[in-house]
């Protein structure tokens, strides 16, 4: 019998202004289809990370389909799960459950996400040499994508040097020897200068941070630039690249195609991402083309 009705929802901490309901929900409205997707706040719970597990086991119980995983959660739910995808278990990082057949299998929609939002939307750019400047949970997620899509090498700049080199043993263990450094923030302008193209993964340029992660005098017309920063969608970042000449690739194609890889793992039902963009351009505010291509 087809189902004709899915819940879902998120688990995280302080997810209150997530846009990740109204993404999942407008699209299914529009296909007809009756979704909820509901928020699950530890903090409003008063519960830590740890309860991660209960509250998926609960999901499951009460008859969610499926599940996104957030901050600070994403590692801790993969002791809890039946099953990884080879992405999930790559990174070490699940956002995003599907229950099926009592069974719950761990996804990671954050790097398919990124892939698919720069194949769309830098597709013919040269990926020789990319700086990637953020080795946080996010960095780590689209260091994966930009290594799967063939990136040669990527070298990986954090403002906390460790984590940056932690992040490329991590990739060079699993993408091969040399596909992978790190340098220190004092070392930037050299490696971009000799770059190909960008990968900006801090939360630089964001409300509660705002200002650029590195100087503008570095940018220059042939570098491209992949930003995964969505709120605002025009970042000091992406503006300064746009005024520049920068092929650019704003952070709201992440996140509308993590959003979209996850609704068809949960409903098997294909979501029309041309409509997703355009949500998120509303729900996010900032210039993108409705297309999501660069611009
Ligand atoms: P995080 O805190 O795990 O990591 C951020 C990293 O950036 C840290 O390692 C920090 O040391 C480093 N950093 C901060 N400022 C720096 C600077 N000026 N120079 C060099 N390094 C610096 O955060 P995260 O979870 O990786 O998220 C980063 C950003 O990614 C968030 O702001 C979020 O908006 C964005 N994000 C977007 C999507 C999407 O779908 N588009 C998904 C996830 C996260």
């Amino acid at each position: 019998m087809a189902k004709d009705s899915y819940l879902v929802g998120l688990i995280g901490s302080g997810i209150g202004p997530s846009l990740s309901p109204a993404l999942h929900e407008r699209e299914a409205d529009r296909q007809g289809l009756r979704y909820l997707y509901r928020l699950i706040d530890i903090d409003a719970l008063g519960v830590g990370p740890q309860a991660v597990g209960d509250l998926v086991r609960a999901a499951r119980d009460l008859g969610f389909d499926g599940l996104n995983i957030t901050h600070p959660c994403k590692q801790l739910v993969i002791e809890h799960l039946d099953a990884l995808a080879p992405q999930a278990e790559a990174l070490g990082a699940v956002n995003t459950v599907v229950f099926e057949d009592g069974r719950a299998t761990g996804h990671n929609t954050d790097v398919t996400g990124f892939a698919a939002s720069f194949a769309r939307g830098l597709p013919d750019v040269p990926l020789e040499r990319v700086v990637q400047v953020g080795a946080g949970g996010a960095g780590a997620a689209v260091a994966h994508a930009t290594l799967t899509l063939g990136a040669g090498r990527v070298t990986v700049v954090d403002a906390l040097p460790g984590r940056a080199a932690g992040l490329a043993g991590d990739l060079n263990r699993h993408f091969g020897e040399g596909r992978a450094a790190f340098a220190t923030p004092d070392r930037l302008a050299e490696r971009l200068a000799h770059a190909d193209g960008v990968v900006h993964a801090t939360p630089m340029g964001m409300a509660a941070h705002p200002g650029l992660p590195f100087p503008a005098e570095l940018l220059r017309a042939e570098l491209w630039i992949a930003e995964v920063v969505y709120r605002p969608l025009e970042t000091e970042l992406v503006r300064a690249a746009r005024e520049v000449g920068c092929a650019v690739l704003d952070g709201g194609g992440m996140a509308v195609f993590q959003a979209v890889d996850a609704f068809r793992l949960f409903t098997g039902k294909e979501p029309d991402s041309a409509r997703m963009l355009a949500d998120i351009a509303e729900l996010a505010g900032g210039a993108q083309s409705p297309a999501g291509k660069a611009v």
